[in-house]
């Protein structure tokens, strides 16, 4: 296995270095050490200057990806994480768990299927013993399958997974949250710039992101008195097991290479994003959907 591109983030030209991705093809829901290189999530570069000191964080889809880097990052910022990911996935869960332990932080598995409502209950509740209370949501997990054919290849257990897992888990997990949330909490939803400039191969995924961004507004209408705030943050094409697992071969040797910058990106490349939006830094930011996509414009 060739090193992941650990401690190259700090290179000040952003155009590189990019992953050869193209003969990478694994099942869903694709695992972290299968991937030539390992994503990198920040492990030899993110660097935590107490920004989220004592906060009790968690990350829904956490095990790997986008959701490990930022789980890691969190921890590094000086917070208590949690995690849920799908049953199956355990090996990347317990990896993700010992990298937020090994930062002196508590870590916390929560695995389960959110598309079932009672996982959503029975996951916030579990984090809030565990953790003593919950002070940041991210609904992080999401589900695609590329179907280069358009919408007639789009089956009906396609079509539910997609909403159930995208859509409905989302909205249960904020039911089962809110009552747990006090002013200073915040929601991030992980949303896609699939929601602004969809693409034919995956029309219910990119009209999944959207309504989590329609979402993303209308919360953060309803919680501001609450002094609770609510964004998103949207990447663009990201190094992570998804992509292996839910794609072709033709697109992953071309992912990423639209971008202005010409690349795909790493999931250690969006994970300061969602510390922003969690941190005291954007006390003043609700309604937000923050893009980290390579240059591709939102809208
Ligand atoms: P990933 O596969 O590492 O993470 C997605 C996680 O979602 C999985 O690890 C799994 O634990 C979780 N999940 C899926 N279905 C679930 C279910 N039914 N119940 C519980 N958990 C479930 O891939 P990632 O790319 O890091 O994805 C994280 C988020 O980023 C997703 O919402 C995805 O749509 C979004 N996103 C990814 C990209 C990209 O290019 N990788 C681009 C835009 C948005
Ligand atoms: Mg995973």
């Amino acid at each position: 296995m060739a090193d992941g591109p650990e401690n190259t983030l700090d290179r000040s030209d952003p155009r590189g270095p990019d992953v050869d991705a193209s003969t990478q093809l694994q099942e869903y829901p694709g695992f972290t050490e299968r991937m030539d290189p390992r994503p990198d999530h920040g492990e030899g570069s993110y660097r935590g200057s107490g920004r989220l000191e004592g906060r009790r964080a968690f990350i829904t889809g956490g095990d790997s990806g986008i959701g490990r880097a930022t789980a890691l990052a969190f921890a590094r910022e000086g917070a208590d994480v949690a995690i849920g990911y799908l049953p199956e996935e355990e090996e990347d869960g317990r990896s993700c768990c010992e990298l937020i332990e090994a930062e002196g932080r508590k870590a916390l598995a929560v695995p389960g299927d959110l598309r079932e409502e009672a996982y959503s209950r029975a996951a916030v509740d579990r984090v809030v013993e565990g953790l003593g209370g919950l002070d940041i949501l991210v609904n992080n997990a999401g589900f695609h399958i590329a179907q280069p054919g358009g919408i007639g290849d789009i089956d009906a257990d396609q079509l539910r997974r997609t909403f159930e897992t995208n859509v409905f888990g989302t909205i249960w997990l904020i039911q089962a949250a809110l009552p747990h949330l006090s002013a200073g909490a915040s929601i991030i939803n992980t949303t896609s710039v699939q929601g602004y400039q969809p693409s034919t191969s995956l029309m219910d995924y990119a009209a999944t992101k959207a309504a989590l961004n329609n979402l993303t507004v209308s919360l953060a209408e309803l919680l501001g008195e609450r002094g609770i705030r609510v964004n998103a943050v949207a990447p663009g094409p990201i190094w992570t097991p998804l992509q292996p697992a839910t794609t072709t071969s033709e697109k992953l040797e071309s992912f990423g290479k639209d971008t202005p910058l010409g690349r795909m990106g790493q999931p250690a490349e969006v994970a300061g994003a969602f510390v922003f939006l969690a941190s005291n830094d954007a006390r003043y930011v609700s309604g937000e959907v923050l893009g980290v996509t390579g240059g591709k414009p939102l809208g």
